[in-house]
């Protein structure tokens, strides 16, 4: 840590990025203001900018790793709110495309809750630290530039905050770009994938899994089976219950058509499960699913200003990333301002940008695989490379279901604790060729 900080730091958005980009700020600068143009609700409520707080939010084991170490008590907290814990390898079935994934041991155990519970939780473990300010209803309109550097921001109801960094975390619906190029700097391109995903949710009470199952998956199997099903238990003895479609295959908000899209999941189990549970909210859609990056790691970036998280690149959603991404974008800064401050003078946040590209690219990659295999996928991607990673995750999908070691292993993968590449190690390769 910096032996002489810095006195002050804004954050935009207080979103899980933001949050995480915070409390690592907090280590560097006096004074952190992290703005938002949502209201923030004192409990584990629903936003108005989250919508995607409705649907399930798996908080992988890479990313519930990242959040404990940041915040030491937190898990305790999870343990007092009597949160669920699913064991993968033994309490989540995962039904794969060719099978049922095998159980292992030892078990990947994860805590689950909810999207609002989470974020909650953690604003609350910033509250304690004074040093970090929240203002809600605050719209960041405009980047107040000084020369070649960012010096603050202005809210759209025209009050000016300057700082010594501006961390952008202003999520998927991020209008940075803009605001650079208004404010006569550099704006980044941009590349996407769409695979077309629209999300369907609700919560449930007495959902009726059999022993000793807490969570189902079925996961997408496109181009032939589109469907996509997720039973995820939450706080409060609660069940968050998504339907999603890849191809342009949404599930509705109306009762009937979402209960005949779940009928239609590739596993009947599903269905039986929520068939006579007791819903607790109405159906939420969503279909902002686009894997968008935009590349500020290839642009004159401003002089302390760093865009982060969601704001730099999003991930379909499918593959529960987003969060854990975020951690990681959030120990990438510590080493890039630890390195800044090292060096002194103005932030060069051009390092930081190019640190996110080893953070997001492999995200990238997975989620990838999988929407290139849509018939109506659209963006930019390698059709070659692509068709080989199909036919070789294949062959895997096939060996987790008969092979508890790979079944571990590609958990650890989709988990985020182990590279995608070591599916390819020679001990894994045997078995996959084998099974
Ligand atoms: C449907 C769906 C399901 C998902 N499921 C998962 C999952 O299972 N697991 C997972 O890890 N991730 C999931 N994600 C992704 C995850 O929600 C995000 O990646 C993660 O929360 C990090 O987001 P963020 O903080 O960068 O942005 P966000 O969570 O979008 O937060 C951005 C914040 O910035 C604020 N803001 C925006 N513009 C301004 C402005 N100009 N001024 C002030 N404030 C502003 C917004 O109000 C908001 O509070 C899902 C996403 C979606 C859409």
């Amino acid at each position: 840590m910096p032996r002489n900080k810095r006195e002050h730091a804004i954050v935009i958005g207080a979103g899980i990025g933001g949050l995480l980009h915070a409390k690592i700020a907090s280590q560097f600068f006096n004074n952190i203001t992290v703005l938002d143009k949502d209201e923030l609700p004192d409990g584990a409520s629903a936003r108005r900018q989250i919508p995607q707080g409705g649907h399930a939010n798996a908080l992988l084991p890479l990313g519930q790793a990242l959040i404990k170490g940041m915040f030491p008590g937190i898990a305790s907290k999870f343990e007092d709110d009597n949160i669920p814990v699913i064991e993968l390898g033994r309490t989540l079935a995962y039904h794969a495309r060719s099978g049922r994934m095998s159980d292992f041991s030892p078990t990947l155990d994860i805590h689950s809750f909810s999207r609002p519970y989470l974020e909650w939780r953690i604003r609350e473990e910033l509250s304690s630290n004074k040093d970090i300010k929240f203002v809600a209803g605050a719209e960041v309109a405009e980047l107040l530039r000084a020369g070649d550097r960012i010096a603050g921001v202005s809210t759209s109801g025209g009050r000016d905050y300057t700082a010594d960094l501006v961390i952008d975390a202003s999520g998927r619906n991020s209008t940075t770009p803009m605001l650079l190029k208004k404010a006569g700097f550099e704006s980044p391109k941009s590349k996407f994938i769409d695979a077309h995903v629209g999300y369907a949710s609700r919560i449930y009470e007495n959902v009726a899994l059999p022993e000793p199952l807490n969570a189902l998956y079925i996961p997408p199997a496109p181009p032939q089976d589109t469907r996509v099903g997720v039973i995820l238990p939450i706080e409060d003895g609660r069940y968050m219950v998504s339907l999603m479609g890849m191809d342009g295959n949404y599930p509705e908000r109306y009762e009937g058509r979402w209960m005949d899209f779940a009928k239609r999941l590739r596993l009947a189990q599903f269905y039986d499960a929520i068939k006579d549970a007791d819903p607790v909210t109405n159906v939420s859609v969503y279909r902002n699913t686009v894997s968008r990056w935009h590349s500020y790691e290839s642009i004159r970036m401003p002089m302390n200003f760093a865009v982060t998280s969601d704001a730099v690149c999003s991930f379909n959603p499918l593959f529960g990333q987003g969060i854990s991404g975020a951690a990681l974008c959030a120990a990438a800064l510590s080493q890039w301002l630890s390195r800044e401050f090292a060096k002194g003078g103005n932030l060069d946040p051009s390092r930081f940008q190019k640190m996110l590209v080893k953070t997001n690219g492999p995200m990238w990659t997975m989620a990838e695989v999988e929407d290139t295999r849509c018939s109506s996928v659209e963006g930019q991607f390698s059709v070659l490379k692509n068709a080989l990673l199909h036919r070789y995750m294949d062959m895997v999908y096939y060996a987790i279901t008969r092979d508890s070691a790979v079944a571990r292993r590609f958990a650890e993968v989709m988990g985020l604790v182990q590279p995608m590449e070591s599916l390819l190690y020679p001990d894994m390769l045997a078995r996959i060729l084998r099974a």
